[in-house]
């Protein structure tokens, strides 16, 4: 889950987003699709320019950068 206390960051480019649903399955616990739009949403982050930030636990970096591996479009970062 997301945590503001976390201490690593996952960035999200939402706009560039395909709705692939890579990341959904990869990491569910950090992000789901949504029906509005057909893009993913990161799970507990906010807008800053266009890039949807939040911070992540170290025991939920493995699986959301499989997901970053995974995003054909390469617009999800974890940044530690
Ligand atoms: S893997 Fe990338 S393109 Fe696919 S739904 Fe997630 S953020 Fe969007």
């Amino acid at each position: 889950m997301s945590d503001p206390k976390g201490r690593v960051t996952v960035i999200h480019q939402r706009d560039k987003c395909i709705g692939c649903h890579y990341c959904v399955e990869y990491a569910p616990a950090q992000w789901r699709m949504s029906k509005k739009d057909g893009k993913s949403v990161l799970l507990g982050s906010k807008e800053k320019k266009g890039f949807w930030i939040t911070r992540i636990h170290e025991s939920d970096v493995e699986e959301n950068k499989k997901a970053a591996k995974a995003c054909p479009v390469n617009i999800i970062q974890v940044r530690e």
